[in-house]
């Protein structure tokens, strides 16, 4: 069985893994962002900071 969700970024639907733990990143399968599981109950999800880009001016 798979939780679902919606991505906070672009509304996509989006479904995790029922055995998805908190922390875990997962990716909007619509526009790519890595989401941050939040909460389990409710499934939340929020922007993962983009640890790997460069985004300092
Ligand atoms: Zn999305």
């Amino acid at each position: 069985m798979n939780a679902a969700t919606v991505c906070p970024e672009c509304a996509a639907p989006i479904s995790v893994p029922a055995d998805v733990f908190p922390n875990e990143i997962v990716q909007c399968g619509d526009c790519a962002i890595d989401l941050e599981v939040v909460a389990l109950q409710p499934l939340s999800l929020a922007p993962a900071p983009e640890e790997e880009e460069d985004w300092g001016e």
